[in-house]
């Protein structure tokens, strides 16, 4: 038996493969072609995404966001090296250690933050704390758009980091797994949080923007990635059927889908957020600026929820929870939700 799940708010990767993708899978089976990435449509995707990005930069093709994580910044570090990141920073707690894995060493230097997002000071402390021979040199700061809470750095706040990185001396590596809902949200183009404001590698996923798998790494600065198709390579990240992700990202970047439905998940989560304010002893913790919202609720309510056949994560403390929205969430399961909600709270 298969075990079918309904539409519920645990993360963008419990979604359907959206129906544009699948079909442009169907669509460029049709022939055989080049393996390794050496076919035709992977470099129309790479030159797509060279256009949409407005700028001649280095593109890869990999399967997973843990992968493109650990092999861009084990491509910007040596072993003896340090990168700066939030401490909920999906490299440090979700990648089972593939980042100082790949870079055969490099540690994490951890900032609290109070909504995800790291501040210049926080850089500045990090980089500064030590200088001497003992400790690992900082050399990276990779910031995660939009942040593991949901929230989005305004093009503002990436300048600001971006000066205190040229006066350390540092890189800039971004974790963009919810790249496109940033984008969306700020309400600007992808050049305007990468390249322009100082980022020298992205990683974007189209994972949870609706494809099956697929992740590009992308270098501004094509002197950062010599050799980047090897340490794929040799990390198991090259696809001998590469055609199959590049025709996902083609179906992406038509017409712009990639866009809406980036727009759509974050429209769910404002619907969600305004549907929540009318429900007593709900909080919500962090602004709701992506296509995730965190809420405070009493630990009994939760668990009365959750009985109900309602997936969702609640990782971040007591009485804490995550909802997160997709392409293909809808308002009727939302208000089913809250009708739910609305039941259990009044009971309590
Ligand atoms: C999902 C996610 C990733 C990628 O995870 P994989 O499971 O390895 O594809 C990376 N960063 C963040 C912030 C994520 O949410």
């Amino acid at each position: 038996m298969y075990e079918k799940i309904n539409e519920q708010f645990a993360s963008d990767n419990y979604s359907q493969i959206c129906p544009e993708v699948l079909e442009k899978i169907v669509e460029l089976n049709q022939d055989n072609a080049q393996a390794y990435g050496n076919d035709y449509y992977t470099k129309y995707a790479a030159d797509k995404l060279r256009e949409l990005f407005e700028t001649d930069c280095e593109i890869f093709f990999v399967f997973n966001g843990t992968a493109a994580n650990s092999l861009s910044l084990a491509a910007l570090c040596n072993s003896y090296h340090s990168i700066i990141c939030s401490e909920v920073a999906h490299i440090e707690t979700d990648e089972c250690g593939a980042p100082e894995f790949f870079s055969n060493g490099s540690k994490l230097l951890l900032a609290k933050t109070d909504d995800g997002k790291l501040k210049p000071e926080d850089i500045v402390h990090l980089a500064t704390k030590r200088d001497d021979i003992h400790y690992p040199k900082p050399k990276v700061i990779s910031i995660t758009q939009s942040t593991e809470l949901g929230t989005v750095y305004t093009i503002e706040e990436l300048k600001a980091i971006k000066e205190v990185a040229n006066k350390h001396n540092l890189l800039i590596q971004m974790d963009g797994a919810r790249f496109a809902n940033a984008v969306t949200s700020l309400n600007c183009t992808p050049a305007d949080i990468t390249w322009k404001v100082g980022v020298d590698v992205l990683c974007f996923s189209g994972t949870k923007n609706g494809m099956a798998m697929g992740e590009i790494v992308i270098f501004f600065d094509r002197k950062l990635a010599v050799d980047f198709d090897y340490r794929c390579k040799q990390a198991g990240q090259l696809a001998s059927k590469m055609k199959f992700i590049s025709a996902q990202w083609i179906a992406l970047l038509e017409n712009e889908l990639w866009k809406r439905n980036a727009t759509h998940a974050n429209n769910m989560a404002k619907y969600f957020e305004e549907q929540l304010s009318f429900i007593k002893n709900i909080q919500i913790k962090f602004p709701v600026q992506s296509n995730s919202v965190f809420i405070e609720a009493p630990v009994k309510i939760l668990e009365e929820i959750k009985k109900k056949n309602w997936i969702f994560y609640s990782f971040i403390g007591a009485g804490g929870a995550r909802f997160v929205f997709s392409w293909n969430s809808t308002k009727e399961r939302i208000d089913e939700f809250i009708l739910d909600l609305k039941n259990i709270s009044s009971l309590s």
